[in-house]
């Protein structure tokens, strides 16, 4: 970004005071400010207004704050009814300035993913901005707004939601030109009840989809198929042909076109192929197309493939976990060599009432795994699922653990597998099993 503060007071109808200065970033935690940034001081549990001082010792050239503050008559301010409405209405501003194509990313599961690859395919042909990191919600997304350089060609926003109504408010905000939605998982449905309710939610994003605008949705999806929408719509999915697992890359023909990505799964490729019909919409060259899934930059994933010091493989998902996403990195699992497969599988949390029957409908992507062991931990999974697993698939060797059994886990592990064996591990952070994964690594 790069305004001056009068350009600001003016874009927000709002009150400026302690001179004019250039302002060229955007920071609301005061440790992370740059020199040049406007310091928005937001008001959440910390109020942000308590470290005006610190940003401007840290080089702000300004600071943005409520007017229920009262802040030295000198500091280069621009003073607002909200400091949250203010930077949306300021990011908001800062778009229709630099006036990219914008395409917003959303889906319970691959938003971040799809983001890397529509902007490695849209950087092909054009100056490309993307969200960073994962700074997808009421936030992050006016973040990534004004942090988009003046130049920016395609901007491509991820979008998260866990209530009807936000990404209502964050279309709106953006008015974007395309818009994905990966795919509707169950994440949040403790919150929504039913899958139908959270893909009407994830429809939101049509809300400030611009009216000549596109929606891009998997083909596979009746609830969204089906769903009533006044742009145009396009599907993904269909057509696929040919997915192979290479190593640590996966290769897919779509539509007589052979392409690779350099990630594992099944539904990786789905990402790709959303990310694809986006290129396609953006008229980038099929074999660029190509050339940009091939090597792209991911966000740092919560998927890590890592490999311990006896040269075990893992791949370790520790940080959420949810019954559509511990499906989907299960059924990669058949990519690895029989007789060399193993997960360690902790509670899902945040399920509600659904809890039982989630965890138990796990039972037959873990057959289809066919896994050579399991280790379960947590009263979910070791209540609702083992039984089923230990009636169903007897002969596979089944380990059950309480929460606090962390230790034991790794030492089982590492007893009994050898090197080029393969183990997933997959839980709600509130499992903590990157406990389990140090131990692993350490040897
Ligand atoms: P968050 O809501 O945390 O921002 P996200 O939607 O951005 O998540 P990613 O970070 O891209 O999702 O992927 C997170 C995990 O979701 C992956 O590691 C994988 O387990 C699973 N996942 C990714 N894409 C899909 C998909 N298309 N279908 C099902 N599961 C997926
Ligand atoms: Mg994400």
């Amino acid at each position: 970004m790069d305004l001056t503060l009068t350009e600001i007071g003016n874009a927000l109808n709002a009150k400026i005071q302690g001179g004019n200065p250039e302002v060229t970033g955007v920071a609301f935690d005061s440790r992370q400010v740059q020199a040049g940034d406007l310091f928005v001081a937001l008001v959440a549990e910390n109020d942000g207004h308590a470290y005006l001082q610190a940003a401007l010792d840290k080089g702000a050239a300004a600071v943005m704050v409520d007017d229920q503050h009262a802040i030295p008559a000198d500091m280069p301010a621009v003073i607002v009814p909200n400091t949250l409405q203010g930077m949306q209405d300021l990011g908001k501003y800062w778009l229709d300035k630099v006036a990219p194509i914008t395409v917003a990313i959303t889906g319970s599961n691959g938003k971040t993913t799809t983001k890397d690859m529509v902007a490695a395919i849209a950087s092909q042909a054009f100056k490309t901005y993307k969200t960073p990191e994962n700074f997808n919600n009421e936030i992050g997304v006016p973040l990534t707004l004004l942090a988009m350089p003046a130049d920016t060609e395609v901007l491509v926003v991820e979008m998260g939601m866990d209530r009807p109504g936000q990404l209502t408010a964050l279309s709106e905000l953006v008015q974007p030109d395309m818009a994905v939605i990966t795919m509707i998982g169950e994440a949040h449905i403790e919150f929504f009840k039913t899958r139908e309710k959270i893909a009407q939610a994830k429809l939101e994003i049509t809300k400030g989809l611009r009216e000549d605008g596109v929606l891009i949705i998997p083909d596979d999806e009746p609830l969204l198929t089906e769903a009533q929408v006044n742009q145009r719509v396009l599907g993904f999915g269909e057509g696929v042909k040919d997915i192979k697992a290479e190593g640590s890359q996966t290769d897919f023909v779509y539509d007589g076109v052979s392409f690779a990505i350099p990630l594992l799964g099944r539904y990786n490729v789905m990402n790709a192929l959303a990310a694809i019909t986006v290129g396609r919409l953006l008229r980038v060259k099929t074999s660029q197309m190509v050339a940009a899934l091939a090597h792209f930059d991911l966000t740092k994933n919560r998927t890590e493939q890592l490999m311990t010091p006896s040269g075990v493989h893992l791949i370790s998902d520790v940080y959420n976990a949810n019954p559509t996403a511990t499906k989907a990195v299960l059924a990669t699992m058949a990519d690895f060599p029989a007789g060399q497969r193993y997960a360690l599988l902790g509670d899902m949390l945040e399920l509600g009432e659904q809890g039982p029957a989630l965890h138990a409908s796990l039972a037959t992507a873990i057959a289809d795994a066919q896994l050579s062991g399991l280790y379960l931990v947590g009263p979910l999974m070791t209540d609702y699922l083992a039984p089923l697993i230990a009636e169903e698939l007897p002969d596979l060797p089944l380990h059950t653990y309480q929460a606090d059994q962390l230790t034991a886990i790794a030492k089982d592990l590492q007893a009994d597998l050898k090197a080029g064996d393969w183990l997933l591990l997959k839980a709600s952070h509130g499992l903590h099993l990157e406990e389990v994964v140090k131990a692993l690594m350490s040897n």
